[in-house]
């Protein structure tokens, strides 16, 4: 068992506050992701479980015990960091034994342990080699085979994909979540990227400015962004936004008109997925010139210029239209969100 609770937890240097009011209990075997831009306190979330970072404010409890004041190594988490961080003049079997020595496990059961982890994630043809003589890929699993040697019952990632290239963050990822899934861990894992958030996570954390912005599943923060910024921050293109008004049920800027939708009159942001909008050969919702077309293989990303703004609408594979050519776009009033034109928020 692994239950990871922060209540109230807020860290701050001097006036500044990194991590503001940081709520909320992650349950055994959980698989959370905290998301979002650089600087917004992911890693200092994550410091603080592990107890590399003191928490200003709060109480942090593993399995309901409270470990404010518990060193790192008492606290039976095993990190994972973007940077690897192996020991240069060691081995790979040495670096994999490491974690087994510092804690004192009886040497007797290490030649199997080091060996399982090896298996685990294939690195037993590299045993003998020092970390330089290993490529990015391997490095990373040296790194995850130290991770899971001792059998930690909460494994904290920190980018650990970050420094590999687009395929090899693909294969790696899938092993990381086949992995943490086999060994029934806890595990916190930190990224600004939404794809690897939205294909690992049972639920995600969408921070900003230290703030916690949403907690859900990907398929909750994706089809019911909370506000504006975890609409634009999930999904690839984001959801297109738009500023406008409301009167009688239907949603005007310029060049676009939208009826049917249910909100009291008023200033709106109203946003729409690049998947839920059609082009049509007329009467559609929008009318405007293509700025550019995109094919991505199983689709045609079409985005248009409405007044200043830059709009995306996913295509058919086939579709074939001449920059500049005015497109007509169906968008459903039932595919829209609607957010409060100050604040942001999400209008219900
Ligand atoms: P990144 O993706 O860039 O690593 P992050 O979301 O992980 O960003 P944190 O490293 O948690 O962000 O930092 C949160 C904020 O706290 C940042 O504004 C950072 O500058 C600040 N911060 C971090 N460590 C310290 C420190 N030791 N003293 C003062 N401010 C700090």
């Amino acid at each position: 068992m692994a239950e990871i609770r922060l209540r109230d937890v807020t860290k701050r240097w001097g006036s500044f506050v990194g991590v503001h009011n940081f709520d909320l209990t992650i349950a055994d075997k959980e698989f959370l992701v905290l998301l979002g831009p650089s600087g917004c306190g992911k890693t200092t979330t994550m410091r603080m479980i592990a107890g590399l970072e003191d928490a200003s404010e709060g109480e942090i409890l593993i399995d309901g015990e409270q470990v404010n004041d518990k060193e790192p190594k008492d606290r039976e988490v095993a990190m994972v960091f973007q940077s690897y961080a192996l020991y240069p003049n060691m081995n790979v079997y040495e670096n994999i034994r490491f974690p087994l020595k510092v804690r004192g496990i009886d040497p007797a059961s290490h030649h199997e342990r080091v060996m399982q982890a090896a298996a685990r994630v294939e690195l037993n043809e590299f045993l003998d080699r020092k970390p330089a003589a290993l490529s990015g890929g391997q490095r990373q699993r040296v790194a995850l085979a130290r991770a899971i040697v001792r059998k930690p019952k909460v494994f904290l990632m920190d980018e650990p994909l970050s420094n590999l290239d687009a395929k090899l963050r693909v294969s790696t990822r899938a092993q990381i979540k086949n992995l943490t899934h086999d060994l029934e861990a806890t595990t916190i894992y930190v990224t600004h990227d939404q794809i690897e958030a939205m294909t690992l996570a049972d639920r995600v954390v969408v921070m900003k400015g230290g703030v916690i912005q949403q907690v859900g599943s990907p398929t909750e923060i994706y089809d019911n962004p909370a506000n504006t910024f975890v609409a634009s921050f999930i999904g690839s293109p984001a959801m297109n936004l738009m500023e406008g008004e409301i009167q009688n049920g239907t949603f005007r800027a310029e060049n676009v008109e939208i009826s049917g939708l249910s909100a009291p009159d008023g200033k709106v942001t109203l946003g729409f997925r690049a998947e839920d909008a059609s082009t049509v050969d007329s009467d559609g919702e929008v009318n405007a010139p293509i700025y550019t077309l995109e094919l991505l293989g199983d689709a045609t990303m079409v985005t248009v210029r409405i007044g200043g703004q830059l709009v995306a609408v996913k295509a058919d594979k086939s579709y074939r239209a001449e920059i500049g050519e005015q497109v007509s776009l169906k968008i459903p009033a039932k595919d829209c969100h609607l957010f409060d034109a100050q604040t942001g928020a999400r209008l219900e």
